[in-house]
């Protein structure tokens, strides 16, 4: 094989259903498998050390996984022009020129924007460019209302996509891959120093296992154990009752197609679980499509009319929710959990955001920072979606006058404090009834379970009722302004 396609990983982590692997196989050329580590390309948004780890790991079982077929992965830190073209030039001297660069599509915009320029100057130097879908269902430019504009309403979005022929995961025969002859310098995974220096990853490590074969795992076993109960349990923090599949998905070793046709695969489509886990699926297609059409979301309300909302930032309230220590145990957990696992459970995920936006009148993009860095799946699509919808301000955004009560959706989900227990241990003795809201437990019961508020366990940060007047003033005081 003469011929020499580049095939540079980015969130497309996996060998099955790669469409850049199947690019260069129906070009009938060797693939020189690349990674490059570029957080400065990625500005404010580079990865968060929750997401550092589960890369490491995820590079790591890529490697594992490109070895076995005979193909070294080449790894390169700094900027992808840079690295690219030194591969490129390598190879040239070697005597086996490269024919082009082949990876997935992006959507992050300051990734967009730099594509734009690696295309440049990879023409430059006489290289060709492909690229391809491995994080959708559907690109973007293939969806739109019938007055042509992008969806900002997630029902009709959801009903139109699943009208559309589903694509099927995209066939890679990996066994006819092939290496060239000749294979350039690459830095060790340890150098691109993506793990933590000081050790604070053994919950992270306990909760998950970030492996290819844990990725084909945790999605079998959901679509085959767990999906039917999905509708049910879903909204139970306290159960496993969701997939878990959020950061194989953001790094893309299951890619959406792949999650789609397994659970079509099993019949679990014609449930109510594998209805509704479907259309989570499509939430973060969703997301997506957002990001592509309105960039400027990640950090600014879409709605002009939130730009000037009256946020009151105080750094020890939004650093007593960052360690749970606000006196909500429903929040509190939520938020431990995070710390522990690098995960939190979607419920809580909409009650602890709504917590530090409405109660706390802490600016959304506060928590998006937060969740980003101590978030395994944190993606820049989802989340940016996820914290505009608490705080009222995206599409399809909850209204901002909806103000989850912090005690009353723990009571409703976890109605015998499993969830609570097993993140703030030390409420683990109050009977069901205070479990929630401490604050009202007798001081018997308190004394019983080991309980002192304001020593072993915080007072409320802000009462509830208080918090709750206070966000639909700032509100009102919002709309006033708007006219
Ligand atoms: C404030 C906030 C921030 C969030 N930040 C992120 C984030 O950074 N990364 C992320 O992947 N999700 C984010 N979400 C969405 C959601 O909480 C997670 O996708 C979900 O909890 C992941 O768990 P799971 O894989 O078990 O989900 P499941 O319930 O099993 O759903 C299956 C898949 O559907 C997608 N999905 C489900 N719910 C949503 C949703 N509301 N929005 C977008 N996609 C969804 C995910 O890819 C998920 O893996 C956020 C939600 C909120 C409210």
């Amino acid at each position: 094989m003469s011929k020499v396609i580049i095939a540079w990983f980015r969130q497309d982590l996996r060998i099955r259903d790669n469409p850049v692997l199947a690019e260069v196989l129906r070009r009938d050329a060797a693939v020189l498998p690349v990674y490059i580590h570029a957080p400065e390309e990625d500005g404010a948004w580079a990865p968060g050390a929750a997401s550092r780890w589960w890369l490491y790991h995820a590079l790591a079982g890529l490697a594992g996984d490109l070895e076995a077929l005979g193909l070294p992965l080449v790894i390169r830190r700094g900027s992808p022009e840079e690295a690219l073209t030194s591969i490129v030039a390598s190879m040239r001297g070697a005597g086996h020129p490269v024919d082009s660069v082949a990876c997935a599509r992006v959507y992050e915009p300051d990734r967009v924007q730099h594509d734009e320029q690696v295309r440049e100057v990879l023409d430059e130097v006489g290289v060709g460019w492909w690229q391809g879908n491995a994080s959708l269902l559907i690109e973007p430019e293939h969806v739109c209302n019938k007055s042509g504009d992008p969806f900002r309403v997630f029902t009709p979005f959801w009903k139109h996509l699943r009208g559309l022929p589903p694509e099927p995961p995209v066939a890679v025969d990996a066994d006819r891959l092939e290496a060239p002859d000749h294979v350039p310098d690459s830095l060790a995974l340890d150098d691109l120093e993506l793990l933590p220096t000081r050790s604070w990853d053994d919950g992270i490590a306990a909760a998950w296992d970030p492996s290819p074969a844990g990725a084909r795992t945790v999605l079998e076993d959901f679509v085959e154990e767990r999906v039917t109960a999905y509708k049910r349990c879903r909204d139970v923090p306290g159960v496993n009752g969701t997939s878990r599949l959020s950061p194989y998905l953001h790094s893309g070793q299951v890619g959406p197609r792949q999650v789609w046709a397994a659970v079509h695969a099993a019949g679990g489509a014609d449930n109510d679980g594998g209805f509704t886990f479907l259309s989570e699926v499509a939430w973060r297609e969703f997301a997506y499509h957002l990001l592509h059409h309105f960039p400027r979301t990640t950090d600014e309300p879409m709605y002009e009319k939130y730009r000037d909302f009256p946020w009151a930032p105080d750094p020890q309230a939004l650093q007593a929710w960052q360690k749970g220590r606000t006196g909500y145990p429903f929040v509190d957990a939520g938020m431990r959990q995070l710390w522990k696992t690098g995960w939190m459970h979607n419920r809580v995920r909409m009650v602890a955001a709504s917590f530090l936006v409405k109660h706390l009148l802490q600016p959304w993009q506060d928590g998006a920072r937060w969740f980003w860095d101590t978030l395994v799946d944190a993606d820049l699509a989802s989340n940016t979606m996820g914290w505009q919808w608490v705080a009222g301000s995206g599409a399809d955004a909850a209204p901002y006058f909806r103000i989850f009560n912090p005690f009353g959706q723990g009571e409703k989900f976890d109605p015998d404090g499993d969830y609570v227990r097993e993140f703030v241990p030390e409420l683990a003795g109050l009977p069901d009834k205070y479990i929630h809201r401490p604050w009202e437990a007798p001081d018997e019961v308190l004394a019983k379970a080991g309980v002192v508020l304001g020593e072993t366990y915080p007072e409320p940060i802000i009462e509830h009722r208080a918090g709750r007047q206070r966000a639909l003033d700032a509100l009102e005081a919002t709309r006033q302004q708007a006219g």
